[in-house]
Order: structure tokens, then sequence, then C-alpha cells
């Protein structure tokens, strides 16, 4: 089946929703695709502090709930299922659906994210938004004045553990090697901030924690020395993973300029792409924020840019 479309919308995160929004608004009438995480990240976390609107913070599943209700009530066409293939090498652009759809669209909206890694620990999933978190932004201001434990040894790993340390009273820094990938100037940054310990040569082996009937708690990391292969246990409340991410572009290889990482490369201040008419907004195309407000913030961008793009293209 073949459907076409002014504006088609792959993700279903804070930047897909919210150019749901803009464009349903602008009478674009768009399709957006939800993808296998209906809501994006947010839906694998508890509570969100940092949202602008809601003082007394809100479920993650529950803002993304609203996002997506209010790009309903405009006019989005939301639909399960992902996108799995397509053709930008010409406009209208040529998306096909993981049941066989295919999108003629005029404008394409990528939103499609980057997922944290994981080091694959059953405890790890287990105790995920209960003091296992990815994002020292986001959760760090919940382990205030608490002993945390950093995992990774990149620039992320001494980013997020230097600033764990201006919040908690002590952070360990677990890598699995003697020395950091760091850049010089952040392992300097490390090195000089009294309150983070490096554990070097070590790997997490389990998350501890106590579950009651509504609630769990980290209480601890095993690490193992993988020298020595002594196992000890590390007093934490909360581990911050911090091995990289992953966006989420394996569609897109050869479609669109990408950097070294697979991030999509848009131009400065705008969510273009090399392709016009193609956009992309949110984590997908984000290094650096990696938040919700920015991804709903780069969604309206997108979104505004579809617009133009179609204005000036009548
Ligand atoms: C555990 C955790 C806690 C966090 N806490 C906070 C917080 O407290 N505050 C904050 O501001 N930020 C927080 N973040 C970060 C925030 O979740 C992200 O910055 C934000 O969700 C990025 O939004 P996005 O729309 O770019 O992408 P995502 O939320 O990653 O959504 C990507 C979407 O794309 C879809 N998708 C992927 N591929 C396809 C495809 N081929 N076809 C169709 N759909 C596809 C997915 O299904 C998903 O819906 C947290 C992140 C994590 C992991």
């Amino acid at each position: 089946m073949e459907e076409k479309t002014k504006c088609l919308i792959i993700g279903s995160g804070p930047a897909g929703y919210t150019a749901g929004i803009y464009t349903s608004r602008a009478n674009l009438h768009p399709i957006l695709y939800e993808g296998l995480q209906v809501g994006g990240q947010l839906t694998i976390t508890t509570e969100v502090e940092n949202f602008p609107g809601f003082p007394e913070g809100v479920q993650g599943t529950d803002l993304m709930e609203h996002i997506r209700q209010q790009a309903l009530k405009f006019g989005t066409d939301i639909r399960s299922g992902m996108i799995t293939k397509v053709d930008f090498s010409q406009r209208p652009f040529h998306c096909t659906a993981d049941d066989g759809t295919i999108i003629i669209a005029d404008t394409v909206i990528v939103a499609t994210g980057a997922s944290a890694r994981w080091l694959g620990l059953d405890s790890e999933k287990k105790f995920n938004g209960y003091g296992v978190s990815a994002c020292a932004t986001c959760d760090g201001f919940f382990y205030r004045g608490k002993d945390v434990a950093v995992i990774g040894g990149g620039d992320t790993a001494a980013e997020e553990a230097t600033y764990l340390a201006s919040l908690c009273r002590k952070v360990y820094l677990v890598h699995r090697r003697n020395e950091l990938r760091a850049s010089k100037a952040m392992q300097q940054r490390v090195f000089n901030t009294e309150n983070i310990e490096m554990v070097w040569d070590s790997v997490p082996v389990e998350i501890l924690g106590e579950e009651q009937k509504f609630s769990k708690n980290v209480t601890g990391l095993k690490i193992k020395n993988v020298k020595t292969e002594q196992e000890s246990i590390l007093n934490i409340e909360g581990v911050f993973i911090a091995i990289g991410h992953h966006p989420n572009t394996e569609v897109f290889n050869n479609q669109l300029e990408l950097d070294a990482e697979g991030y999509i490369l848009t131009q400065p201040g705008t969510s273009k792409t090399n392709i016009p008419g193609v956009f992309a907004a949110g984590d997908v195309q984000d290094k650096q924020y990696k938040q919700a407000i920015t991804a709903a913030a780069a969604g309206c961008k997108a979104a505004v840019d579809a617009e133009h793009f179609l204005l000036e293209n009548a």
C-alpha cells in the first residue's frame, strides 16, 4: 500500500511528538511512526524533575503520554511500527514501514533518538530507574550527599563523574583499564577533584540492592579486578553507566550524512540535513545536551523548518 503525506515523522520521543504537535497545528497532516519504544527513552525512567511545567515532577511515562495526547489532539496520525527502509535519493521521499506500507513524503523529520549503552547485567535491568541511571544531568540531583559509582573511561564518564562530584559525597570512577580514554583536560579535571576516587582495572559484576513491595534501591556495586580476579563491594546508592550512546541511524546509512559515531549531521542552528526536505531532531543529532527539553525544542525547530521548506518548494 502507498500513502502520501506532506510530512513523515520517524520516532515518538519528545522530539517526534513535539514535531507532531507543531506540524499538525500547521496543517501538514503529519504521519508519525512510533517505533519499538513508544514514547522514547523517558519511558524507561521513573521521576522526571527537570521538565518545565511540572513543579512536583512527573513520571517519564506520564509526561510522554501527555505529549502524545497533545499531538493526537491536533490530528497527528500516530502509527505503531518501524520505518525499516528509506530512499532519500529523490523527492518526494519513499519510506517503507515494517508492515510493507510505503509512505511517500514531501518532507521527513527523523527523531529516532540515541540509546544509552548498558552493561547487560540482569541486576542493571532490575534497578534501572531505581538507583541505576545513564544520565547524571537527569538523575544526579537524587543522589545529593550520597556515594555513587560511575562506570566508564571516556569523556562522557569523566564528565559525568565531575558533575556528580559537585553533588555527591563521593564518586567512584570504575574503569576496566589502568588509564582513562578521556581527553587529557578531562582527565586532569577528574584527578584534581578530591571526592572522585579512581577504581582501576575493574569491571562491575553485580548491582546490589533491596527490593520491597513497592520500591527498590541500590545499596552497593560488586566489582572484579580484572588483573587479580579479586571481587570487592563498593558501598554506593547510585550507579551511573557512562559507556556511551548508540544513535539509531542504521536505516539512514548511505542516505544521510552521519558523523564517525553515526549521529546525523545538521547545519548549525537548524535541523537541516544534507538532503533538502529531510530534517533531524533530538538525540539522533545531538551528542551534547541529550535532554527531553532540548529534544522537544529540536522537534519544534524541525517542524518549523519543514513548514518553511514546503512553502518555499510549493
Ligand atoms: C534512564 C534515562 C533517564 C532520563 N531522564 C531524563 C530526565 O530526567 N530529564 C531529561 O530531560 N532527560 C532525561 N533523559 C534523556 C531523554 O530521555 C532524552 O534526551 C530524550 O528522550 C531524547 O528524545 P528524542 O525524541 O530525541 O529520542 P528518544 O526519546 O530516544 O526517542 C526515539 C524514538 O524513535 C523511535 N525509533 C527509533 N528508530 C525508529 C524507526 N526506525 N522507526 C520508527 N521509530 C523509531 C523509538 O521507538 C523512540 O520512540 C533520560 C534518559 C534515560 C535513558
